[in-house]
């Protein structure tokens, strides 16, 4: 009752508000990083020793979420160079191919899921969309350790790389894949 209340009317000053408050949020993360880039130049005469491991702890807290914020995520696992998949139910959900991270469940939090929904793709797959905005966010294999990321969900992210291409059998003609990434035929592992 509460989810369907939210969902009706109100739009248009209320999603404007919600993304004052995104672009707000991300203005003060990108500072934040600023700062503690200048602090770490500034010490880099000082102990080294110490600075890495402190960098580390920062940089393993992932966060994410889709365009209007009613999903939300965390993570401090080690995320997985992104795969981008042709397979026709991706170019079917994310309109284009998809470019999946993926970590492991353990390492995964929601810290807001009021607009997440499950489609269950197939019988081994669901996905995971928000119902506000209509974003495609997430892919998990039933019974899987693993949950799949679209890459464009992440708050910016330095040092993610795309490893490799798969379902290209089923890549439509319209574009071409034009990196040199190892592509396979359908899934592999
Ligand atoms: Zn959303």
């Amino acid at each position: 009752m509460s989810k369907t209340k939210k969902h009706t009317p109100a739009l248009g000053s209320d999603y404007s508000a919600k993304m004052k408050s995104r672009y707000a949020e991300k203005v003060k993360t990108s500072s934040k990083i600023y700062t503690k880039a200048d602090r770490r130049d500034n010490r880099i005469v000082e102990n080294m020793t110490v600075e890495p491991e402190q960098e580390a702890t920062e940089k393993t807290l992932i966060k994410g979420g889709c365009l209007c914020g009613a999903v939300r995520f965390k993570t401090n696992g080690t995320l997985r160079p992104v795969i981008n998949c042709h397979c026709g139910q991706c170019l079917h959900t994310h309109g284009h191919y998809a470019a999946y991270t993926s970590v492991d469940k353990k390492n995964f939090q929601l810290v807001n899921d009021t607009g997440l929904k499950w489609f269950r793709s197939s019988n081994e797959a669901r996905r995971g969309f928000c119902q506000e905005c209509g974003a495609s966010i997430f892919f998990e294999r039933l019974g899987g350790s693993n949950i799949s990321i679209a890459a464009g969900m992440l708050d910016p992210s330095k040092g993610l790389k795309t490893a490799e291409h798969i379902f290209v059998a089923d890549k439509p003609d319209y574009y071409e894949i034009e990196d040199d990434l190892p592509k396979h035929p359908q899934y592999y592992k």
